[in-house]
């Protein structure tokens, strides 16, 4: 038996499968063990010996998005995400193919947004001067594993590195608040010029911005693939990072769901377990913080229909809806169409589309069925992911919408740089 809080925590699933139609995977594959409901039974069983982890268990528990849509619908407040890290704490290291090569980039590269930045300059190199046309061309890139054709298919061309940060940013008028940023490490290594266009709008709003220089990866992607000990080392460590009091806004819906999560990460810590509540307790996205207050004056309108996607770690994660589609309606010009299926997965999930490129794909493909029904141009969405995931499925489809963090739109309403 599990005994303990782990224990109450399963015990809250009733069975009432109210879930399941917003599972994208139940809806996707239409298979009870692809459902939270099924999952859960799947996790209980294994951690109290009932089942064993056979290959056919772990496929069902890594085709998990970890999307918490089952958070939203759940009657009895399971919380499925907290399992599910849990889980995979005491079962495996990460869900999907266990590729070396993978997990170096997952854990390695990825959480340092310097060394990620040399590669996603080398994969902007190699695109500019033809190397992934050319393999394309001669059929060659079948014979690369799925998870690096799709890493190939999503590197932006455009966003990357501009002018580096620097520790503090006025603001523009009258002083009104200031903020910390926290910027990420795809966020900056792959949509630098989304935390400018962050950094811009909020001084336009009159808040000083200051970026501490040594902060480091939220720790999703490791919290997220049952790493929980690195998880709380980068949490510790952005934690001293960040030691005023001032708000801590984000723009990545990813990182910002982890940030307001260190208080139940380092919840046993006898060292940081105050200092963690506190810190997640001035967490923001950068939506949830400009809709506390009046936005200052737009310059320019923006005459376009705009949909918006509610990235699943700012809508399930941490219940941020409304915001950013107020501030959509606030620019000048600009028709904000709901999306259907607005709250469904795109499928990047994190690493997913490299670790389940397949089903991550049928997903984009479904989300993007779901767009063009609207007869949107653009698509707003708060989560870098989403945002490569999208314009990803747009590019293969042959398609000319434009994909970008609500906040960019702020940003050109505002006269941009
Ligand atoms: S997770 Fe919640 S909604 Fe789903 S079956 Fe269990 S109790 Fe019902
Ligand atoms: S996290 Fe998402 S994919 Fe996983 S069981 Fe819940 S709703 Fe389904």
């Amino acid at each position: 038996m599990l005994g303990g809080a782990l224990e109450a925590e399963f015990r809250a699933c009733v069975h009432c499968g109210l879930c399941l139609e917003n599972c994208p995977t139940y809806v996707q594959l239409g298979v009870e063990m692809d459902s939270p409901r099924g999952r859960i039974v799947l996790m209980r069983g294994v951690l109290e010996g009932a089942i064993d982890e056979s290959a056919e268990v772990r496929r069902h528990i890594d085709q998990c998005l970890g999307c918490r849509a089952c958070e939203t619908a759940c009657p009895s407040g399971v919380q499925y995400g907290d399992l599910l890290e849990r889980y995979r704490s005491t079962t495996r290291p990460i869900a999907g193919p266990q590729s070396r090569l993978l997990d170096f980039l997952l854990f390695s590269i990825f959480p340092d947004r310097r060394r990620l930045g040399r590669w996603v300059a080398m994969g902007r190199l190699s695109r500019a001067i033809g190397v992934d046309a050319f393999l394309r061309e001669l059929d060659l890139n079948r014979l690369l594993p799925a998870w690096m054709q799709r890493l190939m298919a999503m590197l932006p061309s455009d966003g990357g590195q501009t002018e580096p940060l620097v520790d503090r940013y006025p603001a523009m008028g009258k002083l009104k608040g200031c903020a910390e940023l926290f910027i990420g490490c795809v966020g900056e290594a792959i949509f630098a010029s989304t935390n400018r266009a962050t950094v811009r709008v909020l001084n336009r709003n009159g808040i000083e911005v200051s970026c501490p220089p040594t902060q480091t990866c939220c720790g999703a992607i490791h919290a997220h693939g049952g790493r929980l000990d690195e998880a709380r080392e980068y949490a510790r460590r952005n934690i001293i990072e960040f030691a005023g009091d001032d708000p801590i806004v984000t723009n990545i819906a990813g990182c910002g769901a982890m940030l307001k999560e260190y208080g139940r990460l380092l919840a046993d810590d006898e060292e940081f377990a105050a200092r963690a509540a506190r810190f997640s307790a001035r967490v923001r996205d950068v939506s949830e913080f400009l809709a506390q207050g009046d936005l200052a004056p737009f310059s320019r309108p923006l005459a376009a229909k705009v949909t918006y996607h509610d990235a699943c770690h700012l809508c399930h994660a941490q219940g941020v809806r409304r915001q950013p589609r107020e501030l959509l309606r606030a620019i000048p010009g600009l028709e904000l169409i709901e999306l259907s299926e607005s709250e469904m997965c795109c499928g990047a999930a994190g690493t997913y589309n490299l670790t389940q490129p397949e089903l991550s794909s049928e997903l984009a493909r479904r989300k993007l069925g779901c767009i063009e029904q609207t007869g949107a141009r653009i698509v707003a969405t708060g989560n870098a992911g989403c945002i490569m995931q999208i314009r990803t499925a747009v590019a293969e489809a042959g398609q000319s919408i434009e994909v970008v963090h609500p906040i960019e739109l702020l940003d050109r309403a505002y006269g941009g740089a």
